[in-house]
C-alpha cells in the first residue's frame, strides 16, 4: 500500500532527529514544528543556546517535543485506521482553518431577487479558497449506521449533517452521538418538501419549526439550512433568515455508493467544493455508508484533496 501524507516523510524524520539532538533547546524545537507545518524546507543549523536561557526555555521545548510525539502517534493511528477501513491511502490532513474567512456570496445565477438588499442567506456550491480541500456534507438521516460513526471518528474525517425531522425522529440519540464527535448538525426541513411549491408561511413552518426541534433535541439552533433537492425561491431564503439561518449551502458534486455526479461540465473537483452524499444504506443503495465513504475518501485522496470542516471556512 502506498502511503501518502501531506508533509513528506523526510520532514518527519528530520523533525524527530532534530528533536532528539536539540534536547532542551526551544528555538530548534520551534523550527522543527515550523518544518512540520510548512512542508519540508531544510532549516539552517541552529545557533547554540545563549547562557542562562536553557532553564527558561526547557518547559516549552518539552511541550513541543511532546507535541511532535503526539503528532507522530496520531499519524500512526491514522495509518492503522486506514487499513482497518480498507482505504487505499491515508486521508490527507487539512491545513489550519483560515484566520480570516472569505466573504461568502451567492453563486452567480443562484441569487434570488433582493438577495443583497435583504441580506438573504447566500446559496453557494463552493467556498472561495486556494486550499486543496473539499467539504463533506451528508443529508436526510434515514440510515443510522453505527459503523459509519466509528469509521469517521477513527479516521478523523470532518463532515456536516443536514437533517430532516421525519427521518431522524425515531432516533435522535444517534445524531447526538454524531454531534458529540464534533459534527455540526444543520437544518434540512421538517418533511423534506419541494419548498418552492409552498407558501411563505408553509416554508416558514418547514424551516423554522425544524430550528425549534434542533434546539430542543441538540441544544443548538443551526445557522445553515439546505433546501431539499437544492430547490428554493425568495420566500425560502426570507423564511430561513427570519429564524436565524445565515447560509444555504448546496453542492458541487454528489457522491453515490457506485458513482459520482459533477455540477461542472469538466467533471472535476475544485478547491473549496461542497460534496453531497446521503445517510443511506443497503435498503436504498447497493452498499453501506462505509462503502460510500470508502469510495469518497479514496477518490479525494487520490486527487490530492483533504476533507476540511465547512464551518471553519464560514
Ligand atoms: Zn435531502
Amino acid at each position: 500500500m502506498k502511503v501518502v501524507v501531506q508533509n513528506d516523510k523526510k520532514c518527519h524524520k528530520w523533525t524527530r532527529r532534530a528533536g532528539r539532538r536539540a534536547g532542551v533547546h526551544a528555538g530548534l524545537a520551534a523550527v522543527a514544528v515550523a518544518g512540520l507545518a510548512s512542508g519540508c524546507s531544510e532549516p539552517d543549523a541552529p545557533a547554540p543556546p545563549a547562557q542562562g536561557q536553557q532553564l527558561i526555555q526547557a518547559p516549552a521545548a518539552r511541550a513541543l517535543d511532546s507535541y511532535a510525539t503526539r503528532l507522530h502517534a496520531s499519524y500512526t493511528a491514522r495509518v492503522a485506521a486506514t487499513r482497518r477501513w480498507g482505504l487505499k491511502q491515508v486521508p490527507l490532513t487539512p491545513p489550519r482553518p483560515p484566520a480570516a474567512k472569505a466573504r461568502i456570496t451567492a453563486r452567480p445565477g443562484f441569487e434570488v431577487s433582493r438577495q443583497k438588499d435583504w441580506y438573504l442567506p447566500p446559496v453557494f456550491t463552493t467556498v472561495p479558497t486556494k486550499d486543496k480541500v473539499v467539504f463533506l456534507t451528508i443529508d436526510d438521516g434515514a440510515e443510522k449506521d453505527p459503523a459509519f460513526l466509528r469509521m469517521m471518528s477513527d479516521l478523523k474525517i470532518p463532515y456536516t449533517a443536514f437533517l430532516s425531522n421525519y427521518l431522524i425522529k425515531d432516533n435522535y440519540e444517534y445524531f447526538r452521538k454524531m454531534q458529540a464527535s464534533g459534527v455540526t448538525l444543520n437544518n434540512h426541513t421538517l418533511h423534506h418538501p419541494y419548498l418552492p411549491g409552498l407558501s411563505y408561511e408553509q416554508q416558514r413552518r418547514e424551516i423554522c419549526d425544524m430550528q425549534d426541534i434542533m434546539e430542543e433535541q441538540f441544544g443548538k439552533r443551526p445557522t445553515l439550512m439546505r433546501p431539499p433537492y437544492g430547490n428554493y425561491n425568495q420566500d425560502t431564503l426570507a423564511a430561513a433568515k427570519s429564524c436565524g439561518i445565515e447560509y444555504a449551502p448546496i453542492w458541487n458534486e454528489e457522491v453515490y455508493v457506485d458513482h459520482w455526479e459533477f455540477r461542472e461540465d469538466d467533471q472535476r473537483m475544485r478547491p473549496g467544493d461542497i460534496v453531497l452524499t446521503h445517510f443511506r444504506g443497503r435498503g436504498e443503495w447497493n452498499g453501506t455508508m462505509v462503502d460510500d465513504m470508502r469510495r469518497f475518501l479514496n477518490y479525494v485522496t487520490a486527487k490530492g484533496f483533504a476533507v476540511a470542516r465547512l464551518e471553519d471556512y464560514l
